[in-house]
């Protein structure tokens, strides 16, 4: 496989220019609402960014929802205001795209698509993104194996997007405890056999804030190249996720120990 370690032994770089990168031997920190919900709150989570050294901002304006009535995001008006805002900020946008109509529109205003756990085996949407000269960040399928996880990377790859990123957000088992159980297993596996970065989504990967940090520095402690987890000004009027979204407070927290963390690693 081409995005095997046997293939190309040198750890991928993904360049997402002004001197942002994601990338073996830094900590990227990537943090924002689960969905883009206001041009107030956009600011408020740029501004909590800025603040924190944080250069990178999720946050979904297409939202693959598990009912159909609940709110399924701004769409690409939602995309431009917020690229306007993040860009004039140097911040870089990470974002879903849910299926291969969305790809060109979307393309001026992201910095990472997201495939979304629910897409992880779109493999008409993985074709269409390894043609494209942006950065993708693929998230395990929510009963993914390690190996579907690459095989879906080996997709993009092979299609010549070589700018890719994995990511761990929990796996569903037979445990209903945690919304997920995130698997710190699959990070020094991944590494191992992947020459790509590897992120950690501790926030879909147990799905309780109070645990996220413990589990965001688990990710850091088993290898991971970046942590990515969900944050808001007030988590409780959260659109989406707000039951395992960090507030500003314990997001600047928790940014700093991961950087302490990935220093004591
Ligand atoms: C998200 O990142 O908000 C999201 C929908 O994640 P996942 O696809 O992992 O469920
Ligand atoms: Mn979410």
């Amino acid at each position: 496989k081409l995005v095997s370690k046997k293939w190309k032994a040198k750890p991928t770089s993904v360049d997402l220019g002004d001197g942002v990168f994601i990338k073996d031997g830094e900590m990227a920190i990537i943090t924002g609402p689960c969905s883009i919900e206001t041009e107030e709150q956009i600011r408020k989570v740029v501004a909590h960014c800025i603040e924190n050294g944080i250069k990178m901002m999720r946050g979904g304006v297409f939202k693959p929802r598990s009912s159909p009535y609940a709110f399924r995001g701004l769409g690409l008006e939602g995309l431009k205001l917020w690229y306007e805002i993040a860009s004039a900020a140097g911040i870089k946008i990470v974002t879903e795209v849910m299926q291969t109509s969305q790809i060109e529109e979307m393309y001026p205003y992201v910095d990472v698509y997201q495939v979304g756990a629910r897409n992880s085996q779109n493999f008409n949407l993985l074709d269409e993104l390894g043609k494209v000269d942006k950065a993708v960040m693929i998230k395990r399928g929510i009963s993914g194996t390690i190996e579907e996880l690459l095989q879906s990377a080996e997709y993009v790859f092979s299609g010549g997007n070589e700018k890719l990123i994995l990511c761990e957000r929990g796996i569903r088992t037979y445990e209903r405890a945690s919304r997920n159980t995130l698997d710190l297993n699959a990070i020094p596996i991944l590494k191992a056999k992947s020459h790509l970065p590897v992120i950690v989504d501790p926030s879909h990967g147990i799905g309780i804030r109070s645990y996220v940090p413990q589990m965001a520095l688990a990710g850091v402690m088993s290898g991971a190249d970046g942590i990515m987890y969900e944050s808001h000004e007030i988590p409780e009027k959260a659109y989406s996720d707000g039951q395992q979204t960090l507030d500003f407070a314990q997001s600047a927290r928790l940014a700093a120990w991961i950087r302490e963390s990935f220093a004591m690693r």
